[in-house]
C-alpha cells in the first residue's frame, strides 16, 4: 500500500507535498507530481499539505481516478 496523488495535482503542482514527505519519494512527473510506491512508508504527511486534496490512500482513491495508482507506480518502473 501506497499514497497516491490524483490528477487534480496537475495545474497547481506548488509541491508542498515534497516539503512533508520524510521520504523524499514525491516527484515531479511532467504534468502532475507521483509518489514511489516502494518508498511510500503510507505516513501520511502530504495529505494535509496538498491545497487541492489531491493526495489519497491508495485504498480509498476515487473510482473515477483510479488511473492514477498506475500512473503513480508506473513512472518509476
Ligand atoms: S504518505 Fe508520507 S511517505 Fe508517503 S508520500 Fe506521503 S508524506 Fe511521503
Ligand atoms: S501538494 Fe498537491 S497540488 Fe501540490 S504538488 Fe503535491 S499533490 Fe500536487
Amino acid at each position: 500500500m501506497a499514497y497516491v496523488i490524483t490528477s487534480g495535482c496537475a495545474g497547481v503542482k506548488d509541491a508542498a507535498c515534497t516539503q512533508v514527505c520524510p521520504q523524499d519519494c514525491i516527484h515531479d512527473a511532467g504534468n502532475q507530481f507521483v509518489i514511489d510506491p516502494d518508498e511510500c512508508i503510507d505516513c501520511g504527511a502530504c495529505v494535509p499539505a496538498c491545497p487541492v486534496g489531491a493526495v489519497y490512500p491508495e485504498e480509498d482513491v476515487p473510482h473515477d481516478q483510479r488511473a492514477s495508482i498506475a500512473r503513480n507506480r508506473d513512472f518509476f518502473l
